[in-house]
């Protein structure tokens, strides 16, 4: 996928950006890559934004911008801390020093907790002159609804939808087998269908991305909005069987899913807790 494509296809303007936005779905790389193009949109001394080329935006490429800062998790730590927040809630007020705005990103802000995410509220609510917030997470759901309303969200497509051939006739057949399962409603046979993907990450996190657009195209059906997936049967039938809130819901527990996978987590135990969540969501 071509990011840049990819938001002028979205109708996005990059020469004028909202002052926070989420950016959702996709894979990590593609989330950090679409986060690296809306500072270098704002930071770039081109006239077609962001040109990639001047000393601003090639800056940003090498992540030695001085406007641009990324908060991530710190090593050996699992949450974006408070102070972390804080330290950022300052330097928004601090004037740019090369550019005409400050940059922030966020790649792990699904583990920012309430508390830090207030702490940035603040300065959502009371935001100085030239500021950019990127949020990037899998699923822009576990960001609070007040920091959700001050954003622009952006979900970007699944990495797996530029694979073709064999691979692509692989996972299809795993999403299906899986989708029949989850209609089933029964959990053993949810767990049989993820057994063979138990020993391939990248499959399964591609298997549950792909689930998630099914999902998604699921809701849709009921809209009759165009399928993403090309999955349209297995679309079909989940939306005839679930009601439009489970699937969501169905699609927030795989989005953990996939978030645990990013995360180096046991394949086969994300995997029989994501049964167990589908399954209980089903049954209610
Ligand atoms: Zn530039």
């Amino acid at each position: 996928m071509d990011v840049r494509e990819f938001f002028v296809e979205k109708g996005f303007d990059l020469a004028r950006l909202p002052q926070s936005v989420i950016i959702d779905s996709g894979g990590r790389e593609s989330r950090e890559k679409a986060a690296k193009l809306l500072a270098s949109a704002v930071q770039c001394r081109g006239s077609d934004k962001p040109c990639g080329e001047c000393t601003a935006c090639r800056k940003v490429g090498s992540d030695s911008h001085p406007d641009v800062s990324t908060v991530s998790v710190a090593k050996g730590k699992k949450l974006v801390s408070v102070a972390q927040v804080r330290e950022v809630r300052t330097a928004a007020y601090v004037r740019p020093h090369e550019g005409e705005a400050r940059v922030f990103i966020f790649p792990d802000a699904d583990c920012m907790t309430d508390e830090a995410q207030n702490a940035l509220l603040k300065v959502m609510e009371e935001p100085p002159a030239g500021l950019l917030f990127v949020f990037c997470l899998p699923h822009a759901g576990a960001l609070l609804p007040t920091v959700r309303s001050r954003s622009v969200t952006v979900s970007l497509p699944f990495e797996g939808e530029e694979i073709s051939g064999a691979a692509a006739e692989k996972r299809r057949a795993a999403v299906s087998a899986f989708a029949k399962a989850a209609v089933s409603g029964s959990e053993a046979d949810l767990i049989a269908s993820t057994v063979p993907l138990d020993k391939d990450r990248k499959l399964m996190l591609e298997v549950f991305s792909l689930f998630r657009v099914v999902l998604r195209d699921a809701v849709a059906v009921r809209g009759s909005a165009a399928l993403v997936s090309g999955c349209g049967e297995e679309a079909a039938m989940l939306s005839a069987a679930v009601s439009k809130a489970k699937l969501i819901r169905m699609d927030a527990a795989t989005a953990t899913a996939c978030a645990a996978l990013e995360r180096n987590g046991k394949e086969s135990v994300v995997s029989s807790r994501l049964c167990g969540e589908i399954k209980n969501i089903l049954s209610e």
